[in-house]
């Protein structure tokens, strides 16, 4: 297959940062992209559909699929709560001539990054202030005080990585991000 396709954009950021909505709005203006859906054990939010949003695997599901080595990376993101790339989606996706992104955490980026150090770009998304990130994870009503309390805390030991992506994007103006993103990932794909 032409190395034109195997080509990996990794979005990572911490919780509530926007990283989501910048996914979204890349794959509205790259046609060529497509979203690798992530395995998780956490449970679906309203809305959430089972292999659109991400898989939903039981624990057992999840462990077995380690054991086997299906997974690209995989982390205990949350305490107790498994996410994970499977090799699959992301072979999926190169064969249909398409290019992944991924919305992943950190440390699921920097170890993707360790296995494709070639073709694959990275962007950081940072939030604005941890008052700001409190804020929005507030907004988006989904989380219970311990759960926000465990995504603020997760997201300032987060940041300490920043440096290993090379490119950062802050999450100050949203439509101003989006473009920034958008920038960043016309350049990549027209690169050989
Ligand atoms: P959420 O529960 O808000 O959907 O996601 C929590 C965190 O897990 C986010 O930072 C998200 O990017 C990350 N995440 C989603 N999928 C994966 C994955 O496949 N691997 C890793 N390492 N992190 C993921």
């Amino acid at each position: 297959m032409s190395k034109k396709y195997n080509k990996i954009i990794l979005v990572t950021a911490p919780s509530g940062s926007g990283k989501t909505s910048i996914v979204k709005y890349l794959l509205a203006k790259f046609p060529q992209l497509i979203f690798s859906v992530s395995a998780t054990t956490r449970k679906p939010r309203e809305n959430e559909r089972d292999g659109i949003d991400y898989y939903f695997f039981s624990e057992m599901d999840f462990e077995e699929k380690i054991h086997n080595k299906e997974f690209l990376e995989w982390e205990m993101v949350y305490e107790g709560k498994y996410y994970g790339t499977l090799k699959l989606e992301i072979e999926r996706i190169w064969s249909e001539k398409k290019i992944p992104i991924l919305d992943i955490d950190v440390q699921g980026a920097i170890h993707v990054q360790q296995q494709y150090p070639v073709n694959t770009i990275s962007i950081f998304i940072q939030a604005p202030s941890s008052k700001e990130l409190r804020k929005r994870l507030k907004g988006r009503g989904s989380e219970t005080e311990d759960s926000l309390e465990a995504r603020v805390n997760k997201s300032s030991f987060e940041m300490t990585f920043k440096d290993h992506f090379e490119n950062v994007i802050i999450n100050q103006d949203f439509d101003k991000a989006c473009h920034e993103a958008q920038n960043i990932v016309s350049a990549f794909l027209t690169a050989d």
